[in-house]
């Protein structure tokens, strides 16, 4: 729908990665998502642009696509949004460092009757490889309007603008770029006899010569008049079409660009040659890995020099001065993230104790507690984890934008090509390691049904943000109190087992439940660049806001539901902190406690505090961050601490003390089992709901059941692994036993396919 004070309406269409959306930002101020690979807007999506002598456009995002006869749904929604929608004017925004593939959807666009002002874009990275382009020559051979544009810098976005206005008023008629043919002019003249009434007869016409399928659907007895004139001529029409696009935007586009040749080759040797060790076969992976625990360590470490290993230091630090335990503590210097994290948690500390001395009257107890451990406790034991969250999720931010993860994707494209996943596949599932929710609605760019079913379920393994506080805190109990590895390295080997159980799912997806061959898919590498600080900005700022509205709506509500539940006894009595073991929540808790003992974090039964771990997974199915929240808020209850001073870590090794003390076990194996559950298990409301309407109908109960029994399995596993080594075998045998069995299966079913076909 059209604003009432617009004046017309643009839309921006493009290849995929040409720079629509930063383009769109550009011209409307938004904070869309940009990311440095293919298919990252599945969406279309509009804004307003002010012209600065008055007046305004309304700008409309499409997702990207290479031609306009559509493979994919959301290449559909480009397409007829230009076609059937009928926008004021068409931006067609080419990158020209690309400019002959780029090229080729713009002679089709040129076809419609819809009016075209060509975007010549990237002409900033153009000149950086010392070449120019010719924008009047290239109007003159387009027969169109055409600017040179930076949609990055901010430049030429007025005079496309003036353009666009100017060309929205025209009246315009398609024009194309192939040589005259008898078959060309008979097909357009029965699309343009009056009772066809098609609009854009010549775009219609030349598609039907194309026998584009959707052509077929809408105007299926012009069609069939046309079908008989190809069959007539003996020439393949589809492959003629595109050859002769080609030869006219070589012959006469291409010597639109002026400059130097041999920078070209050099540069491209340069990214071949930095792409030959990224990509490399064999060290692809572990570089990845190396560069995922650089970020790891920056983040997650308490010893970021590894001075308490060596001990080298131990005394140079000045002890019990204010900074200890902020910088550094345990002859050990901490890495940025933790200091971050410390000082957020040192305001939010003060702050509740601020508070807490304010209502400091006895009589006045309960409400304290409700406002101090309940509302305070809760909101602030998940925003101390934010500096982390954010300093996390902008590395991963550096990495997308720069083009490595799609490096990455091409790498595990190898891999994965194998189990039926195409390469775009991949590029959801590393979306999955900010946010499961925008991850599982770009696999709308994916073809096949099975192919989107198997890539929705496993995202959730690609650990996301807001699950980095589990392993952190509970990381670094096991390292603190079991003499575990550095918690970086146990929350960097959590991502590698994720991506592990990733893969071995979807294998056995692919073998029996989901069997469907994989359409080929040519993967193409973004070119590398600097990370753009105004994109970097933009994913930190949208995370953040996502973070803090989820923090003041859905965590807070779970903070004073669980407050309430853990204050009051089945007959309504206000209990004190050190009662919260008779609570309503402890009795919730032990009735669902016997279900994980197989998991080692419920194996408790009988303890005082045995049921906390099976509480805190529990209220993680609403969001992530509330196993945290609430395991923090137990361990306050348990230090009785009324104001909150430990860090979350230490609130983790506070209710496995308790356990202990009353006669319970927790191992190392039940707590990583936790962390690995919380990992796998059915995700949180938000990206249930997506998954919900992003799935084919009737899918989305066996993928809850999926998640359960992935999550209830894979944590047994790594209990049993982890606490009886020689489990690994069984475990081993029976993984090998579960391959075999698909492949088995997977191999009848092709046979009596066979027989059948
Ligand atoms: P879309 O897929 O067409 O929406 O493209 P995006 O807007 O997501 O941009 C793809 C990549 O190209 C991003 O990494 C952008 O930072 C980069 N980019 C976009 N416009 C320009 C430009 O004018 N110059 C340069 N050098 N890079 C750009
Ligand atoms: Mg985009």
């Amino acid at each position: 729908m059209k604003k009432e004070k617009s004046e017309f309406t643009a839309a921006l269409l493009g290849n995929p990665n040409s720079g629509k959306t930063t383009l769109f930002n550009s011209l409307t101020g938004a904070t869309a998502y940009v990311g440095n690979w293919p298919g990252v807007t599945v969406e279309k999506r509009s804004g307003e642009f002010r012209f600065k002598k008055g007046g305004s456009a309304e700008i409309v995002d499409l997702p990207g696509i290479y031609s306009l006869s559509p493979y994919s749904p959301e290449e559909e929604i480009a397409r007829s949004y230009i076609i059937d929608s009928r926008p004021d004017v068409v931006i067609d925004v080419v990158d020209c460092t690309n400019l002959e593939r780029n090229l080729y959807l713009t002679t089709q666009v040129l076809e419609t009757d819809v009016p075209v002002v060509i975007a010549l874009n990237m002409t900033d990275a153009l000149k950086k490889e010392g070449k120019a382009i010719d924008a009047s020559r290239l109007s003159k051979v387009l027969g169109a309007r055409v600017v040179a544009i930076s949609a990055l810098k901010g430049e030429g976005l007025d005079e496309l603008m003036a353009a666009a206005k100017e060309a929205a008023k025209e009246k315009r008629k398609g024009s194309s770029v192939l040589p005259s043919s008898d078959e060309l002019k008979e097909a357009l003249s029965i699309y343009s006899s009056d009772e066809s009434e098609v609009s854009s007869p010549l775009f219609h016409s030349i598609k039907a010569l194309e026998r584009d399928e959707l052509e077929k659907k809408a105007n299926p007895h012009l069609c069939e008049k046309v079908e008989k004139l190809v069959e007539g001529s003996g020439i393949d029409y589809e492959t003629w079409i595109a050859d002769e696009r080609y030869k006219f935007i070589e012959r006469e586009c291409s010597p639109c660009l002026e400059g130097k040749r041999e920078s070209e080759r050099e540069k491209l040797s340069f990214s071949d040659k930095v792409d030959r060790v990224l990509t490399n076969r064999w060290a692809g992976i572990p570089i990845f890995v190396a560069i995922l625990f650089i970020v790891f360590h920056i983040v997650f470490s308490e010893d970021f020099l590894y001075l308490s290993y060596t001990g080298a230091i131990q005394g140079t630090f000045a002890e019990g001065t204010m900074w200890e335990g902020l910088f550094y503590a345990d002859g050990a210097i901490m890495s940025p993230g933790v200091i971050m994290a410390n000082f957020v948690n040192c305001l939010t500390g003060g702050l509740t104790e601020v508070v807490g001395n304010w209502i400091s009257d006895p009589s006045l107890v309960p409400l304290r507690g409700f406002i101090c451990d309940g509302i305070l406790g809760g909101l602030f034991a998940v925003i101390g984890f934010l500096p982390q969250i954010l300093f996390l999720f902008f590395f991963f931010s550096i990495l997308e934008d720069s083009g490595y993860m799609a490096r990455v994707a091409f790498i595990f494209d190898r891999i994965f090509r194998r189990f039926g996943l195409s390469g775009r596949s991949l590029l959801p599932m590393i979306m999955g390691f900010g946010c499961s929710v925008p991850a599982i609605m770009n696999t709308r760019t994916l073809n096949g049904d099975k192919e989107r079913i198997k890539t929705i379920r496993v995202i959730p393994f690609f650990s996301c943000m807001a699950k980095a506080p589990i392993l952190s805190a509970v990381a670094g109990t096991l390292s603190a109190d079991f003499g575990w590895a550095a918690s970086d390295l146990v929350a960097l080997s959590v991502y590698l087992l994720g991506i592990l159980v990733a893969i071995i799912s979807v294998v056995l997806m692919h073998l029996t439940t989901q069997r469907e061959a994989v359409p080929p898919f040519v993967m193409e590498l973004p070119s590398y660049h600097l990370p753009q600080p105004r994109a970097l900005a933009i994913h930190i700022y949208d995370k953040a806001k996502h973070f803090f509205k989820k923090a003041f709506t859905i965590i807070f509500l779970t903070t004073i539901a669980i407050w309430v539940l853990s204050h009051f006894s089945w007959d309504y009595t206000y209990l004190e902190n050190n009662q919260i073991n008779v609570s309503i929540l402890s009795d919730i808790g032990r009735l669902i406690q016997p279900l994980f003992t197989p998991l080692g974090f419920g194996s408790q039964l009988g303890t005082a505090w045995g049921w906390a771990f099976a509480v805190t997974a529990i209220t993680g199915l609403i969001a992530k961050e509330n196993v945290i929240m609430t395991m923090a808020y137990l361990g306050a209850a348990i230090l009785q601490i009324e104001e909150f001073g430990g860090s979350d870590a230490e609130a983790v090794g506070a209710v496995v003390e308790a356990i202990t003390l009353s006669g319970g076990v927790v191992s190392s194996g039940a707590l990583f089992a936790f962390i690995m559950f919380n990992v796998l298990t059915v995700p949180c409301f938000a990206a249930v709901a997506t998954a919900r309407s992003e799935l084919p109908s009737g899918k989305i109960g066996p993928t809850l059941l999926f998640w359960l029994l992935v999550s209830y399995l894979g944590g047994t596993a790594f209990y049993l692994m982890i606490d009886w080594p020689w489990t690994i075998a069984i475990v081993v045998a029976l993984l090998a036993a579960a391959f075999a069995g698909a492949f088995f299966y997977d191999r009848r079913k092709s046979a009596s396919e066979k027989e059948r076909a």
